[in-house]
């Protein structure tokens, strides 16, 4: 009997996600890009990873182009029955559930299955859920940086050693500069389809159309990763929080956006980078930070993805509904004076991509500052960024940066004064603005935004042990009604 078809989803593009010999369908579904205003560099990259994965299979693949998922499968398939690798959101995960021809077969694009989870879960008996927890089993459990039973080179974090300022002589890391890809003709054909569409006014973007930044097929990613872990992994720890205006990737990897398009698996991250301590290549402290972005942070976040409920995304325990300015949602970089904001919004309008820093403390920071609501948010952050999926927006939106949760992702919010962005990179240099004023034509916004913030929640605040400190500090501040009166009077402005 011939195999049955295996449908590919666009997340789902790397060997590991087909058997051999099995004949593939698949769709590329409009409907996707017409029901929301995504960046386009990225509809332009999943266009293009899917069509050249098309291109790979040959004979072996009916790609089929169409409105909907389900007309696409109907072309692509006829009435044969049909088998997926389970979907990454839910809303994906429904569809194919919908379809009686088709059977869901476990996921493989992640470390951890979500029995494996269920597991843990289970024997920890509702303990409260940590990362540092979870990421020493996953360590444990998959024989990562483990010498015997124990973390290789006796500790498990090494977070201390990594929250290092930028150098303050230099306008960049001075590390070799990523790898880039190189477009061909199947990026020109989606360029050409992505003009069409908009001039028939099907579909709508936002930021702007450069170069692609981010590779598209299994070998583009493999040599993605390894450039990565010869020339930049070894500096990767050190700086990983600091920001530098003039050098927006410093040491990160930009392995999201390959990573969730499934041209990677996370193990084999994780195992180039050990490999790569083993043999003297790289320190542990970035090694160690390395892993426990993919097999801490990133395993994590799709497990609470699916642990929290669908009703997660909706969650607003800070009660912030003030809908996002017209500026922000037109990445508006040049209407925006505060350096850092601005910056970060240009890098984001004009590639799709910052690091983890400026999406947390410039972008999601002056989000709760502001009381913008955390779903509109959520979706702002997913359809301007490459790397943006359901799975993995969620947590980190609405759970990480905005603690819309209540806390049960993180045990704190995750906001600041224009301090930690001046201690944490260059820049506070030539801003109009000052981080240590509170008052006055040159008071930061992040600062106002903060104490503002700390006012509006001091209960809650004053609650939490973390954050406590913040509250008494409120207390001790002279002037919070010139503080307030002013953040009332920039209301709605772009800083
Ligand atoms: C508000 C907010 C939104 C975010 N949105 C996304 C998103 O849409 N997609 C996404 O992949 N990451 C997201 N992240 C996590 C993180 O910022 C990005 O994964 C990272 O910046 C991507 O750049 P990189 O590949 O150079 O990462 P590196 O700094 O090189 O880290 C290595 C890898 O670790 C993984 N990783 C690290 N942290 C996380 C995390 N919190 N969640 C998931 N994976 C993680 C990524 O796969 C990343 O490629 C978000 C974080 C915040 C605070
Ligand atoms: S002074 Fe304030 S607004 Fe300006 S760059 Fe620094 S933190 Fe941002």
């Amino acid at each position: 009997m011939a195999p049955r078809p295996h449908w590919l989803f666009g997340d789902q593009l790397g060997p590991h996600f087909l058997d051999p010999g099995v004949p593939v369908v698949m769709v590329e579904a409009r409907s996707a890009f017409a029901r929301r205003r995504s960046h386009r560099a990225k509809a332009h990259l999943l266009l293009s990873a899917m069509r050249h994965r098309a291109a790979e299979l040959g004979d072996r693949v009916r790609y089929v182009r169409a409105g909907t998922y389900r007309e696409g499968l109907r072309e692509a398939a006829g009435d044969a029955r049909v088998t997926v690798s389970r979907p990454s959101s839910r809303a994906a995960l429904r569809l194919v559930e919908s379809m009686d021809r088709v059977e869901v077969l476990p996921d493989r694009g992640f470390l951890v299955s979500r029995e494996e989870f269920a597991g843990w879960l289970e024997d920890r008996g509702g303990a409260r859920l940590r990362l540092e927890d979870f990421y020493r089993w996953v360590r444990r459990s998959h024989d990562l940086l483990m010498d015997g039973g124990e973390p290789a080179g006796g500790r498990w974090n090494l977070d201390h050693d990594n929250r290092e300022p930028p150098p303050r002589d230099r306008d960049d890391l001075g590390v070799p500069p990523p790898w880039r890809p190189h477009e061909d003709e199947i990026d020109e054909e989606v360029r050409r389809d992505l003009d069409r569409w908009e001039r028939e006014g099907r579909v709508r973007f936002v930021g702007r159309d450069g170069p692609r930044l981010f590779p598209v097929t299994r070998r583009e990613a493999l040599s993605a990763l390894r450039s990565f872990v010869a020339h930049r992994l070894p500096e990767f720890g050190r700086y990983e929080d600091a920001m530098l205006a003039g050098d927006p990737v410093m040491s990160h990897s930009l392995l999201s956006a390959p990573l969730n398009l499934g041209l990677l698996h996370p193990a084999e991250c994780v195992e180039r980078a050990e490999r790569a301590l083993r043999s003297g290549d790289a320190p542990l402290n970035s090694v160690e930070g390395f892993v426990r972005q993919i097999a801490g942070w990133r395993e994590y976040v799709q497990q609470l993805y699916w642990h929290f409920g669908a009703d997660y995304r909706q969650r607003n325990e800070l009660r912030h509904h003030t809908r996002l300015p017209r500026w922000f949602l037109e990445l508006d970089a040049d209407a925006v004076r505060a350096r850092c904001l601005s910056t970060v919004l240009a890098q984001v309008r004009d590639t799709g991509w910052t690091h983890h820093t400026p999406r947390l403390m410039v972008l999601g920071s002056h989000a709760l500052q502001h009381g913008w609501d955390p779903a509109e948010l959520t979706d702002w952050f997913h359809r301007c960024f490459v790397d943006g999926h359901d799975w993995v927006m969620a947590p980190n939106v609405v759970g990480m940066s905005q603690y819309a949760d209540g806390g049960l992702m993180t045990t704190k919010p995750y906001t600041s004064a224009g301090a930690y962005i001046h201690r944490m990179s260059d820049l506070c240099d030539g801003c109009a603005y000052r981080p240590a004023e509170r008052t006055g034509e040159r008071a930061c916004p992040y600062t106002t935004g903060y104490w503002s913030f700390v006012h509006r929640h001091r209960d809650l605040l004053a609650a939490n042990h973390r954050t406590a400190r913040a509250v008494r500090g409120l207390e001790r501040l002279g002037n919070l009604p010139e503080v307030l009166a002013l953040e009332e009077e920039r209301g709605r402005r772009a800083p």
